[in-house]
C-alpha cells in the first residue's frame, strides 16, 4: 500500500511513501506523517491514496513514523488547502504550513518525544528543601504534579522558562521520570485566560435580535451552505446573537468556529465570551486561538479541536484553519476589518476562506458588521447572502450626536490651523465637569506628518524611503514610519539652511501636547505603537481608564476597535480628512467605517453620547452619510461610484507588485510582463499600469505595479497568470508578489 503525501516545507509536489505494516490501520487522508527526502526527515500530509505513475512501486521509501493517530488535516481542511492554493496562486506547502500551528509541527518534528511523569510524592522536608535551596526545580515538580497527564518534556521546558539541568535534578533525586512514549493529548491544568470573570446571565433578546436568531436557528436546523449578514448597527447587541446562534450549533451536536479581529481579542473580550458561553452552553469550553499564545498553548488548544474534545474555537484570522471538527458555524464578528487579510504569502482573507471552508462542510457563516463591507453588501443585495437586520441599539439608547466642524473656518477664526477646535474644547471642558471621560482619535502616530521648510518649500524625506520623515518631539527625531530609519530634527532647512521650518500635519503627540496645554488639569495619556512597546502596558492603561483614573485618552484607531467603556461620553476625531486623501478606491469606505466605529464608541453607558468630527472636506460623502450613521445610503452611492469604474466588487482586482534595485528594469519587465498576459489573455482582463507604486521606493528597493481587472471569471485569470508567470523569465534581482482580491493599497 503506497500514499502520496505533501512535504511540508519547500517541496511543492506529492511524493510516493510505502505504509508500514504496523501503521496500516492508522494512517488515513490528512494524517501528520515523516517521511525520509534523502538523508533527512520532514513532515508531510497524506493526501491520498495512491501509487506513483512515474516510478516504480518498489522503490518508494517507507513512512517514517506517524505523528498523530488522528487526521491533523481533516478532509475539509485538505480540500480548503488546494481551493486556497489554486484561488491566492500560492505554493500549497505554505498553504499546509499556515494551517497547522508552529507548535504542531514542532512538537512533532521532535526526534524523541521525552514524557515527564511524576514518580513519586516528595515528602515534606524534600519540598521544603527544593523551595530554598532549588526553586526552579520546585517549580517544575509543582507544576507537573497538578497535571492530569504527563507532559512533554520540551513543553515544559518551553512553559516554565526553566533549563533541562532542573528537570535533570529532579530525577537524580527520584521524583522525576523521564518516559519515551507517544503523548496522546497535553493538558495543562491552570488556564490560561484567567481574565475577569462577568457575572454572565443570558439576557433577554429584544423583537429584531429574537426575529435574527429564528433566522439562524431555522437555517441551522435545515443544515446545509449558506451565508447571513447580521447587519447590526453598534451597540445593537450582535453578539447576543452570535452567541445564541452557538448555542444552537452546539445543541445539534456540531463545532464552531468564532473569528473576531487580532485587535479586538482583548483578554476582557475573550473572558466575556467565554463566561457567556459556559453560561449558555455549559460543558463546552471555548479553545482561544492568536498570535500571543504560547507553544504549548496553542498545542494544547490545537490537540483539543482535533481530538473533538472541544468543538468551540474562538480566535483571529488563522483560526478560519483550526481543526474544529464536524463544523456546523461559522461567526465572522466585524467581517469588514482588513485585518482578516493575510499581508504575506499566502495573502488570503479571513472571512472569504471562511466562507469557502462552511460551503466544504455543508456549515452556515454568520458575518456581523454595523458597517458591511460593500463586497459583502453586495451579496446580500443580490440575495446571494441572507441578510439579517438590527437597526435599534439596545434599551433605544440613542446613537450619538455627530458633530462636524469645518477646519477651514476654524483656521480663519484661530488665524492659523489648529489643533482641536474650540467647538472640540468646549465639548470637552463640559465633559470633564461632569467626570465624564474622553477619547481623541488621531489616526497618525508622532507629532506632525512633515517637516516643510516655509522659505523653499523643501519636505525632509526618508533617505531609502519615498515618504517624509515624521517629527517626533519627544526626542526631538525624524522618523521613517516605514523602515524606521531616524535622525535628529534639524534647526535648519536642510536644503537652504532657513531656519523657518513647520510643521505640517497632525499627530497624537501633538494633539496630546495640545491638550496638555489647553486643558491643563485633566489626566491625560496616550495610546500608540510608541507609548506601547512595553508588553502590558496597553492593558494597564486600558485598566487605568476603565477605572477612571485617566479622563482623557489620546490614541490612533489601535483604540477604536471593540471596546466599550460606559462612562465615556465625547469621542473627537481629531483630522478625518487622514484617512481619506490617499490613493486607495476604498478610501470612503475605510472613512466611513471609522467614523460609525468611533462614534460608537461614545455613550454605550446610560448616557447620551456626542461625537465632534475635525475636517476640512465637510461635503464629503463618507462624512455627511455617516451623521446620521445612514450606511445604507452610504453604501448605495458608493457602490455606484464602483460599479461606474468598475472597482470591486464590480469586478475582481489582483494586484501584482515588482519590486528590485534598479527601477528601469522593473519598468522594462513589467512592460514585458503584461504584453504577454495581454496576448494570452485579451479581452478577459483590463490591464492597468505598470506604473510607480503610491510609495516608489521602501528601505532602498523600488516597487512597480500592474493592476488586472477581471472581465472573466477570477479564477480562470488567476490559473492562467500563474501559469504564464511559471513560465516567465524573471530576472534574479526581481521579486514579484501577487495579491488576489487585495484589500491595502498603499
Ligand atoms: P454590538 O456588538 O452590536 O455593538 P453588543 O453585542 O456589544 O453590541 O451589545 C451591546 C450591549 O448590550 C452589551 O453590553 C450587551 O451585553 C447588551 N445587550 C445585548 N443584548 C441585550 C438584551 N437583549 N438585553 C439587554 N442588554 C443586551
Ligand atoms: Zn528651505
Ligand atoms: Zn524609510
Amino acid at each position: 500500500m503506497t500514499v502520496g503525501v505533501h512535504p511540508l516545507a519547500g517541496f511543492d509536489k506529492l511524493l510516493h511513501y510505502k505504509v508500514p505494516e504496523s501503521l496500516r490501520a492508522q494512517v488515513q487522508v490528512g494524517s501528520l506523517v515523516r517521511i525520509p527526502i534523502v538523508n533527512r526527515f520532514h513532515l508531510g500530509i497524506v493526501a491520498e491514496f495512491s501509487e506513483p505513475k512515474d516510478f516504480p512501486v518498489e522503490r518508494c521509501k517507507p513512512l517514517a513514523g506517524l505523528v498523530y493517530p488522528f487526521p491533523a488535516l481533516p478532509p475539509d481542511l485538505l480540500r480548503l488547502a488546494k481551493w486556497m492554493s489554486a484561488y491566492y496562486a500560492a505554493p500549497l506547502d505554505g498553504i499546509i504550513e499556515t494551517m497547522l500551528p508552529a507548535a504542531v509541527r514542532k512538537a512533532a518534528s521532535l526526534k524523541q518525544e521525552k514524557l515527564l511523569v511524576v514518580a513519586r510524592q516528595a515528602t515534606p522536608e524534600e519540598t521544603a528543601a527544593l523551595a530554598k535551596r532549588a526553586p526552579a526545580q520546585a517549580r517544575v515538580y509543582e507544576f507537573l504534579r497538578a497535571q492530569p497527564r504527563p507532559v512533554l518534556k520540551s513543553l515544559a521546558l518551553d512553559r516554565l522558562g526553566v533549563s533541562a539541568a532542573a528537570i535533570h535534578g529532579l530525577v537524580t533525586r527520584g521524583l522525576l521520570r523521564e518516559e519515551s512514549r507517544r503523548v496522546e493529548r497535553v493538558a495543562y491544568a491552570d488556564d490560561h485566560a484567567a481574565g475577569e470573570h462577568v457575572a454572565a446571565q443570558p439576557h433577554i433578546l429584544n423583537a429584531e435580535q429574537q426575529a435574527a436568531v429564528d433566522a439562524l436557528a431555522e437555517a441551522l436546523g435545515r443544515g446545509g451552505f449558506g451565508v447571513q449578514l447580521l447587519f447590526g448597527v453598534t451597540g445593537s447587541g450582535k453578539t447576543e446573537v452570535y452567541l445564541r446562534a452557538i448555542q444552537e450549533a452546539l445543541a445539534a451536536g456540531g463545532g464552531v468556529a468564532f473569528l473576531v479581529p487580532e485587535v479586538a481579542l482583548t483578554p476582557q473580550t475573550v473572558a466575556r465570551l467565554r463566561s457567556r458561553l459556559e453560561a449558555i452552553a455549559p460543558g463546552h469550553k471555548a479553545v482561544v486561538w492568536h498570535s500571543m499564545l504560547s507553544e504549548g498553548e496553542r498545542l494544547d488548544g490545537w490537540l483539543a479541536l482535533a481530538t473533538g474534545e472541544a468543538r468551540v474555537v474562538v480566535g483571529a484570522r488563522s483560526a478560519v484553519f483550526a481543526p474544529v471538527q464536524d463544523l456546523r458555524l461559522i461567526v465572522v464578528d466585524e467581517e469588514h476589518e482588513p485585518a482578516y487579510k493575510q499581508d504575506e504569502t499566502p495573502r488570503y482573507h479571513g472571512r472569504d476562506v471562511a466562507i469557502y471552508r462552511a460551503k466544504l462542510c455543508g456549515a452556515l457563516c454568520l458575518l456581523g458588521s454595523a458597517t458591511p463591507s460593500l463586497e459583502t453588501w453586495a451579496n446580500a443585495g443580490s440575495g446571494k447572502y441572507g441578510l439579517l437586520t438590527l437597526s435599534q441599539r439596545i434599551d433605544d439608547r440613542k446613537l450619538p450626536y455627530i458633530d462636524v466642524v469645518d477646519m477651514r473656518v476654524e483656521a480663519m477664526r484661530q488665524r492659523g490651523a489648529a489643533t482641536l477646535s474650540r467647538k472640540l474644547l468646549d465639548a470637552m471642558h463640559a465633559r470633564l465637569a461632569k467626570k465624564e471621560q474622553i477619547i481623541l482619535f488621531i489616526n497618525r502616530r508622532g507629532y506632525s506628518s512633515a517637516m516643510q521648510c516655509r522659505k523653499c518649500g523643501h519636505v525632509e524625506e526618508c533617505p531609502h524611503c519615498s515618504v517624509s520623515m515624521t517629527y517626533h518631539r519627544s526626542d526631538e527625531t525624524l522618523r521613517c514610519h516605514l523602515c524606521g530609519h531616524q535622525r535628529g530634527a534639524p534647526a535648519r532647512c536642510p536644503s537652504c539652511a532657513s531656519p523657518e521650518i513647520r510643521w505640517r500635519g497632525t499627530g497624537t503627540q501633538r494633539v496630546e501636547e495640545a491638550v496638555r496645554r489647553l486643558v491643563p488639569k485633566a489626566r491625560i495619556e496616550r495610546i500608540d505603537t510608541d507609548t506601547m512597546q512595553k508588553k502590558n502596558r496597553f492593558r494597564e492603561v486600558l485598566a487605568s481608564f476603565r477605572a477612571g483614573r485617566i479622563d482623557i485618552l489620546v490614541g490612533t484607531q489601535m483604540i477604536a476597535k471593540g471596546l466599550d467603556f460606559p462612562n465615556v461620553t465625547l469621542v473627537g476625531l481629531v483630522d478625518a480628512d487622514l484617512s481619506m486623501h490617499v490613493p486607495d478606491f476604498r478610501a470612503n469606505e475605510r472613512t466611513f467605517q471609522l467614523l460609525v466605529q468611533v462614534a460608537g464608541r461614545a455613550g454605550r453607558g446610560d448616557r447620551a453620547g456626542e461625537v465632534v468630527v475635525q475636517t476640512f472636506t465637510p461635503e464629503a460623502g463618507a462624512i455627511q452619510f455617516s451623521r446620521h450613521a445612514d450606511y445604507v445610503g452610504f453604501a448605495q452611492t458608493e457602490l455606484k461610484v464602483r460599479r461606474d469604474f468598475g472597482y470591486p466588487p464590480a469586478r475582481h482586482l489582483l494586484h501584482h507588485l515588482f519590486r528590485g534595485p534598479n527601477p528601469e528594469k522593473l519598468r522594462f519587465f513589467a512592460e514585458q510582463w503584461k504584453k504577454r498576459v495581454e496576448e494570452s489573455l485579451g479581452e478577459q482582463v483590463a490591464l492597468m499600469g505598470p506604473a510607480a507604486a503610491p510609495i516608489e521606493k521602501i528601505q532602498d528597493e523600488y516597487r512597480w505595479q500592474l493592476w488586472y481587472f477581471c472581465n472573466a471569471p477570477v479564477t480562470k485569470i488567476v490559473a492562467e497568470v500563474a501559469r504564464l508567470r511559471a513560465a516567465f523569465e524573471w530576472p534574479e534581482d526581481m521579486i514579484q508578489v501577487l495579491d488576489v482580491d487585495p484589500v491595502n493599497l498603499c
